[in-house]
C-alpha cells in the first residue's frame, strides 16, 4: 500500500517546503509580495532560488525549466542546466534569482497571431509564484507566464491571472457591501473532470490516423459498441487499474488531489476527477495530469487518447469545468443555503452569473470551440452548441417566484423511499442531474460541460471570470451608497432575473424542440468553430476585455487568428492523412480482395460451370462499384485542398472553406471506406478494426 500522506506533494516546492527551507524573513517577504501583488525583491528571489535549487538537486535534478503554456495548446519547456563552470576548472551548481524570475525563450517558434514581428523574436517568461515549482524527472519546473518583448500576451496563464484579479476585486467589493469586511480575497475555484480513452499500444501504432491526428478517420462500427451500457461504473480491468494506481501516485507526488476514477459510458473510456482548487493551479494541474496520463499509459503498453472524438459513433470525451467562488474566510459564494429565497447575497451572485452567461453566450461557446470538439457539441452525447443554463426545479421556482413577486414555498428535502425495509430512506438531492445542459447548477457550483477533453481549461475560465467580474462591477457600482441596500439589492436581482430569464432552460438539451425554442428566445446557435470564432472581436466583446484589462483588441485579434489557424491546420492534416491512408492502404487492400474474389470465381468455373458463383459475383460487383466511387472521392478531396489557397489572407474564410467543403468530402470518403470495410475479408483490411481497438485492453 502506498503511504499517501508520506508521498503527497513530495515533488512540489510548496508552502510547507518553503517554510522549512527558507529563512523566516525571506519567507515573510515572499508571502507579503504575493498577497500584496508586488514584485519580489531580487535579494529575496536569490535566496528562494538557492533553496529551490538545493531541494531540487536532492531530488536528483540537474536541470531547470521555465514551464509555460503558449497558444499551441500544450505546455512548453526549455531546459537549462544548473551547471556553471567554476574558476578552478570544476563545475558548481548554480541558480540565481534572476534565472528564477525571468527567462528568455526564443518566442519565434510559438504562435503569436502576427503580434510578434520576426525582428522582435524575443519573448519573456516570468515566474508565477502563486503556482508552486515542481520536479519532473531530472528537471525543476517553474510555472511561468509568457509574453512578447513588446508586452503582448502570448500565453494562457497571463490572462487567466488577470481575470482572477478582476473577479477577486469585484466580488470583494460586493461582499463589503454586505458588511463582510473580513473578506480580503475571493478566488475562482475549479475542479475539472477529465475523460479519456485507453487502448492497446500495439494497435494504436498500426493506425496512422490515431498517430497523426489523435482520432480515427476511418472505421466501421463494431457489432458491439456501447449499446449495452455495461461499461459505465463497471469493474475496472487489471491493466487499467495498474495504470490508474501509478497515475494516482505520480499525481499525488505533484500535490494533485486525484479523487475518483471510474469507467465512462463508452468502452475503453474512463474519467478522473481532482479535488477543486483555485483556477490557476487547477489549470496547471490539469495540463500536468494530461501529460502524465499519456506518459504512464505508454509505460503500460497502452495509448491514452485525449482527443474529443476518437471514434465515430461512440461517445467522445469531455472535460467538465466545475466553477465556483470562494472567500479567504472559507465561504462558497454559490452555496444557496437552506433558504435560497431569503439569501440575498447568493441571489445576487446567481443574478450576476445568469446575466453574464446570457450576455456573453458567444464567448463561452467560442472558448470551447476546436475542430475536435465540433464532433461532440450537438451530437446527442454532449451539450448542444446553444449555450443555456440549468438551475434545477427548486432554484428555477425561486427565480420564478421572485419575478412574479410571489412567495416561494420551499419543498425542503424530499425523502425517497427505497422500498426495502433493510434500506434506509434516502434524501433526494434538490437539483437533479441534467447531463444535457451546457451550464448546470449542481448545488454549490456551476458545471460548464461543453469543454472538450483536450482543452486547456484556461480559456473558458478566463471568459467566466472576466464576464462575471464585469457583471459584479456593474452591480457594485449600482448598489454602492444606496440607503436601503437590501431593497435595492432585491430590486436589482428581480430586474436581472426578468431580463435574462431566456437563458434558463431545464429541459432536454438534446431534443429537436429545444433548437426551435432557443431560436424563438433568440439564443445563439453557433454550430461550428469558424462560426463561433467570428464573434471573438465583436465590439461588445472587445469592450469587455479592454475595460477589464484582460486583453487588448490586438491580443484578441491575434488569438482569433491563432485559433482559426489551428482549426485550418487540423482539418488540413486530417485530410492529408485520409488521402494517404486511402491511396496507400485502403485502395490496395480492397483491390487485392476483389482480385481474389475474381480468381475464386474463375477457379470454381474452371472446375464446372454447374458450381454457383453468384455470391462471389455479387460481392465482387458491390465492392468494385464502391471502389470506383472511393477513387472518385479521393480525386474530389485532392482537388479541393488547393482551393484553400484562395483565402490565404482571410483566415476566417479559409476556416469556413475547410468546414463547409473539405470536411464534408472527408465524411463522404469515410462513409464509402466504412462500407467497404464491412464487406472485406478482415485479413485484407490494413488497420485494426473498431472492435479490436475498443475491446483491446483486458
Ligand atoms: P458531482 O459528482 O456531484 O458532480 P463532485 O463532488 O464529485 O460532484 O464534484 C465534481 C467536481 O467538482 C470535483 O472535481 C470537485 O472537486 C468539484 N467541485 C466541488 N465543489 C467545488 C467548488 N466549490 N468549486 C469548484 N469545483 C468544485
Ligand atoms: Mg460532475
Amino acid at each position: 500500500m502506498t503511504n499517501v500522506p508520506g508521498i503527497f506533494a513530495e515533488n512540489v516546492f510548496n508552502e510547507q517546503t518553503m517554510r522549512e527551507r527558507l529563512p523566516e524573513q525571506t519567507y515573510m517577504a515572499f508571502r507579503e509580495a504575493i498577497e500584496g501583488g508586488n514584485p519580489l525583491d531580487i535579494s529575496v528571489a536569490n535566496t528562494i532560488a538557492d533553496a529551490m535549487k538545493d531541494w531540487a538537486i536532492e531530488k536528483g535534478c540537474t536541470h531547470y525549466t521555465h514551464w509555460f503554456q503558449p497558444m499551441t495548446g500544450v505546455t512548453a519547456e526549455k531546459h537549462d542546466s544548473f551547471l556553471t563552470p567554476s574558476d578552478s576548472g570544476k563545475v558548481i551548481m548554480e541558480f540565481s534569482g534572476k534565472e528564477l524570475i525571468k527567462g528568455e525563450p526564443d518566442a519565434s517558434s510559438f504562435p503569436s497571431g502576427g503580434i510578434r514581428a520576426t525582428f522582435e523574436a524575443r519573448g519573456y517568461t516570468t515566474w508565477d509564484p502563486t503556482s508552486y515549482a515542481f520536479v519532473k524527472g531530472n528537471t525543476l519546473c517553474i510555472p511561468t507566464a509568457f509574453m512578447s518583448y513588446t508586452g503582448d500576451v502570448l500565453d494562457k496563464k497571463t490572462p487567466l491571472l488577470r481575470s482572477m484579479d478582476r473577479i477577486n476585486h469585484e466580488a470583494v467589493r460586493i461582499l463589503h457591501l454586505f458588511g463582510k469586511e473580513d473578506v480580503t480575497r475571493v478566488d475562482a475555484t475549479v475542479g475539472p473532470e477529465q475523460e479519456y480513452f485507453l487502448i492497446d499500444r500495439k494497435l494504436y501504432d498500426r493506425r496512422k490516423d490515431l498517430r497523426y491526428t489523435g482520432r480515427t478517420l476511418f472505421g466501421a462500427r463494431p457489432p458491439k459498441g456501447q449499446q449495452l451500457d455495461d461499461h459505465y461504473f463497471g469493474a475496472i480491468k487489471d491493466r487499467v487499474s495498474d495504470f490508474m494506481a501509478e497515475l494516482d501516485e505520480e499525481l499525488w507526488k505533484l500535490g494533485i488531489y486525484a479523487k475518483t476514477e471510474h469507467n465512462e459510458v463508452a468502452p475503453a473510456q474512463h474519467e478522473l476527477a481532482p479535488v477543486f482548487t483555485s483556477v490557476n493551479i487547477a489549470a496547471d494541474h490539469n495540463q500536468l495530469t494530461m501529460e502524465l496520463m499519456k506518459r504512464i499509459a505508454q509505460k503500460h503498453n497502452m495509448a491514452c487518447l485525449l482527443h474529443e472524438k476518437p471514434f465515430k459513433g461512440v461517445n467522445g470525451s469531455g472535460k467538465h469545468n466545475n466553477w465556483s467562488l470562494s472567500t479567504n474566510t472559507g465561504e462558497n459564494l454559490l452555496k444557496p443555503g437552506k433558504k435560497p429565497e431569503e439569501n440575498t447575497q447568493f441571489l445576487l451572485f446567481l443574478a450576476a452569473v445568469i446575466k453574464g452567461v446570457d450576455e456573453y453566450q458567444d464567448l463561452l461557446r467560442l472558448s470551447v470551440a476546436t475542430a475536435g470538439n465540433d464532433h461532440r457539441l450537438g451530437g446527442d452525447e454532449a451539450p448542444p452548441a446553444i449555450i443555456s443554463m440549468f438551475l434545477g426545479d427548486d432554484l428555477e421556482a425561486v427565480v420564478d417566484a421572485i419575478i412574479k413577486r410571489e412567495d416561494y414555498e420551499s419543498q425542503g428535502k424530499v425523502m425517497m423511499e427505497t422500498g426495502a425495509e433493510s434500506l434506509p430512506a434516502i434524501k433526494k438531492d434538490t437539483t437533479d442531474r441534467n447531463r444535457t445542459s451546457p451550464f448546470a447548477f449542481t448545488g454549490n457550483k456551476f458545471e460548464f460541460r461543453s469543454l472538450g477533453s483536450a482543452l486547456n481549461i484556461s480559456c473558458p475560465n478566463i471568459m467566466l471570470n472576466t464576464i462575471i467580474a464585469d457583471e459584479l462591477k456593474e452591480f457594485a457600482d449600482e448598489l454602492e451608497g444606496k440607503k436601503n441596500f437590501e431593497s435595492a439589492c432585491r430590486r436589482l436581482i428581480r430586474k436581472t432575473f426578468k431580463e435574462h430569464k431566456r437563458i434558463i432552460f431545464n429541459g432536454d438539451g438534446y431534443a429537436d424542440e429545444w433548437e426551435a425554442e432557443a431560436k424563438k428566445r433568440k439564443l445563439l446557435n453557433l454550430r461550428s468553430t469558424p462560426e463561433a470564432l467570428k464573434h471573438y472581436n465583436d465590439e461588445k466583446n472587445v469592450a469587455l476585455f479592454e475595460r477589464n484589462h484582460v486583453f487588448t483588441r490586438r491580443e484578441i485579434e491575434a488569438r482569433q487568428e491563432i485559433l482559426l489557424d489551428n482549426y485550418i491546420k487540423i482539418i488540413n492534416l486530417e485530410a492529408l492523412t485520409m488521402l494517404d491512408m486511402a491511396k496507400k492502404d485502403i485502395f490496395p487492400a480492397v483491390s487485392r480482395f476483389t482480385a481474389e474474389l475474381a480468381k475464386n470465381i474463375s477457379a470454381k468455373t474452371a472446375v464446372s460451370d454447374k458450381i454457383p458463383t453468384a455470391a462471389e459475383e455479387k460481392l465482387l460487383e458491390k465492392l468494385s462499384h464502391l471502389l470506383c466511387a472511393f477513387c472518385d472521392k479521393i480525386d474530389e478531396l485532392e482537388g479541393e485542398l488547393p482551393g484553400a489557397k484562395e483565402f490565404e489572407r482571410d483566415k476566417g474564410r479559409c476556416a469556413e472553406f475547410y468546414c463547409d467543403t473539405v470536411f464534408d468530402t472527408m465524411q463522404e470518403l469515410r462513409a464509402i471506406s466504412d462500407e467497404m470495410e464491412m464487406s472485406t475479408d478482415a485479413k485484407f483490411w490494413p488497420y485494426p478494426s473498431y472492435g479490436e481497438l475498443l475491446f483491446s485492453v483486458q
